[in-house]
């Protein structure tokens, strides 16, 4: 089947002024689980830089079925962050690590790494997580590429809702993430349905994407399955469980650039989207050197015909 033929289209705007826009996420394929797709939306393509949402499970572990193979980004940069169950990361510049749930594996792709992500199936349960990309802003586009792991993260107690800070600042607790734009990223438990105002970055726009429960954000009731958009200029937000959840906070500063999204890229320019399918393909190993310990193949790339 050939590939849809892409429309290049800059992101909507950031709204300007607090907002509560409410996206139903996608159902999309990866590997062979289902996933809620909550960035890109059509309509809200970026929060910050944060430019791909993912959701999964939580779904017994099957096994190697709910392995990713090897498969190449450029020009952003990749986090997963586990509820439950444990997957092993290997990637092209030599990085093996276990992930489990509390800790953050922290990917820049940069001007191109390879890797491959295995659901690792020894201790059962169910796999349930979150798979995010950043966007890397024009000048830093090109970086190197790097992988970072934390085995552990600040939490802050925002009024009795507990908030591990995965990137950036939230309730004056900052995480030692590297980012290349200001951002900020947490995953909150929400033990009750007291009502509690969690302090905000006005210059931030933000969105909200509940994992488990349900909770209230600005009177909305929100459950897995909607992304919730915030605009900008927010000193505070209202949460409060619906009994209970735990959701994540996504923001940053307005990323104002024509950032391009097709297939595990991330660009600006059709010529270089030809390139990196170029070298994924033939396969150039200067660029996309193979993954040490991963014996399988190379997921091929869709041909670009924007
Ligand atoms: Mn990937």
């Amino acid at each position: 089947m050939a590939p849809k033929r892409f429309r290049i289209k800059p992101p909507p705007a950031p709204a300007d002024g607090p907002v509560t826009l409410r996206y139903p996420s996608r159902r999309a394929s990866v590997g062979a689980g289902v996933v809620r797709r909550a960035l890109p939306h059509p309509h809200r393509r970026l929060i910050g830089a944060w430019c791909f949402l993912d959701h999964f499970g939580p779904t017994p572990v099957r096994g190697d079925r709910d392995d990713i193979g090897v498969h190449p980004h450029i020009g952003l940069q990749t986090v997963t962050w586990l509820l439950s169950g444990e997957m092993l990361h290997l990637d092209s510049i030599g990085s093996r690590q276990r992930i489990r749930p509390g800790q953050l594996s922290w990917m820049t792709a940069g001007r191109g790494i390879a890797h491959a992500e295995l659901a690792q199936t020894a201790g059962g349960g169910s796999l349930h997580g979150v798979q995010l990309w950043v966007a890397l802003p024009g000048a830093h586009r090109r970086t190197a590429p790097g992988f970072v792991h934390h085995d552990s993260l600040p939490v802050a107690d925002l009024d009795g809702a507990q908030a591990t800070v995965l990137v950036g600042e939230l309730g004056g607790v900052r995480a030692a993430t590297h980012t290349f734009s200001p951002l900020v990223g947490a995953d909150i438990t929400v033990p009750d349905r007291r009502r509690r105002r969690i302090t905000l970055r006005p210059d931030f726009e933000h969105g909200a994407v509940v994992l488990e429960g349900a909770v209230s954000i600005e009177g909305e009731h929100l459950t897995p399955g909607t992304l919730l958009y915030l605009g900008t200029q927010r000193r505070a937000l209202a949460v409060q469980g619906a009994p209970a959840g735990r959701w994540m906070l996504v923001g940053g500063a307005p990323l104002r650039e024509d950032v391009l999204i097709w297939w595990n890229y991330v660009f600006r320019d059709p010529e270089e989207v030809r390139d990196v399918v170029a070298d994924w393909n033939r396969p150039n190993r200067l660029r996309f050197p193979d993954v040490p310990g991963y014996t399988g193949p190379r997921i091929p790339s869709p041909e670009w015909n924007g």
